[in-house]
């Protein structure tokens, strides 16, 4: 029961290199599947999202956020009649290509590479799923449809859309040269990345200490739904425990479920595309309401400056980024450090970049203080 303007894996633009089709399963779960066993997916377990790893067991890790995204894509693609198995194979594989240590290991690694043609974890995702995963006789990567790539590939700049072009004509890289949009289950994912980080970085920011309620106050959705929740449950008042931020985030992710599904639902019947084809040639379509895109713009802000720029997480990047350039310095002198299948590569600086970006939080920080002698974080031996 897919919409038409839904991606149908009968209609597929097909894989790289050509495979017959699974007799029991459709492209999409077959690419979800092959994303679920792929040795990057379980590394995601060991990846930052805002906290480093080794600070609690309780918080988020990549692999935890990838599959609230997931669950958030396919309540939306449900009920708008998307392909739900496209949207979930997405939602899993859009980290794949993050580094350790969140944002402040992409932004070193970025530096490091900015000679050598850059590093966007968008098209390191995209990296990992077409050519790093080595696990297929017949090709290198794990051979995805295109409608999973189109959506793993979220960002991606001029200069590199243009290699991708290069590579493969009109390919996943061509949508940023002609300005055209991916697929609405692709849309959707976007969308509930945002959701589920701006809802999970309350609740790991309030257990660590680093938020309270009465910060949080100043977001106005958060205080609107607090103040209901107050309302409907005055025994939760003053009474030990988190029910009342669980209930909070609850509401705020239905809320922005259903708004997104309302919005979108309209906004498609007045564009009415013919297809997803028709589709990827308007301006997007997978939307808030501008009441609900406000509010969750505003929380965006808040987290910005009260979590992401707290000065204890700043000291955790300025060290994760110290970790990150000084493995690259170390490999780049001397590459046999490396497994022979980077040490062996032509490119160098790519060589160490992609060796990076595939280590866990942990595994960096054992080959920092074995290459350095030195150990940045203390609690990792
Ligand atoms: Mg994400």
């Amino acid at each position: 029961m897919l919409a038409r303007w839904a991606c149908d894996p009968r209609h597929s633009r097909g894989r790289r290199h050509p495979e017959a089709p699974a007799f029991d399963r459709t492209d999409h779960q077959r690419d979800r599947d092959r994303i679920v066993h792929c040795t990057a997916f379980r590394r995601l377990v060991y990846k930052t999202q805002v906290f480093i790893n080794h600070e609690g067991d309780l918080f988020r890790t990549r692999l935890t956020h990838s599959l609230e995204v997931a669950q958030l894509s396919r309540s939306v693609a449900r009920r708008l009649q998307l392909s739900e198995d496209l949207v979930e194979a997405i939602a899993l594989a859009h980290d794949l290509g993050h580094t350790p240590f969140g944002h402040a290991g992409q932004d070193a690694l970025q530096q490091c590479m900015q000679d050598h043609g850059g590093f966007e974890h968008n098209l390191q995702s995209l990296r990992v799923v077409d050519t790093l995963e080595q696990r297929y006789p017949g090709f290198d990567g794990l051979n995805l449809c295109f409608e999973t790539r189109e959506g793993i590939l979220k960002h991606c700049s001029r200069k590199n859309a243009q290699r991708l072009e290069a590579i493969e004509p009109g390919g996943v890289g061509r949508r940023f040269l002609d300005g055209g949009q991916p697929s609405l289950e692709a849309q959707i994912v976007n969308l509930a990345d945002a959701m589920a980080y701006s809802a999970h970085d309350i609740d790991d920011g309030l257990r660590s200490g680093l938020l309270t309620i009465e910060m949080l106050d100043e977001v106005p959705l958060f205080l609107r739904l607090r103040r209901a929740v107050q309302q409907d449950h005055p025994d939760l008042a003053g009474r030990a425990g988190r029910r009342e931020v669980f209930e909070v985030l609850r509401r705020m992710l239905s809320q922005q479920v259903h708004d997104l599904v309302q919005t979108t639902e309209a906004v498609l019947t007045a564009a009415d595309p013919d297809d997803v084809d028709a589709l990827r040639a308007l301006p997007p379509l997978a939307k808030f309401s501008a009441a609900m895109a406000e509010d969750t713009a505003l929380l965006g802000r808040f987290l910005f400056k009260a979590l992401y720029r707290h000065p204890q997480v700043e000291g955790s990047t300025w060290r994760a980024r110290q970790v990150v350039a000084e493995l690259y310095a170390a490999y780049l002198a001397e590459p046999t450090e490396m497994p022979a299948d980077f040490a062996d590569c032509a490119d160098g600086p790519r060589a160490v970049a992609d060796y990076i970006a595939g280590m866990t939080d942990r595994f960096a920080l054992r080959e920092h203080q074995r290459l350095t002698g030195r150990s940045i974080f203390g609690t990792h031996s």
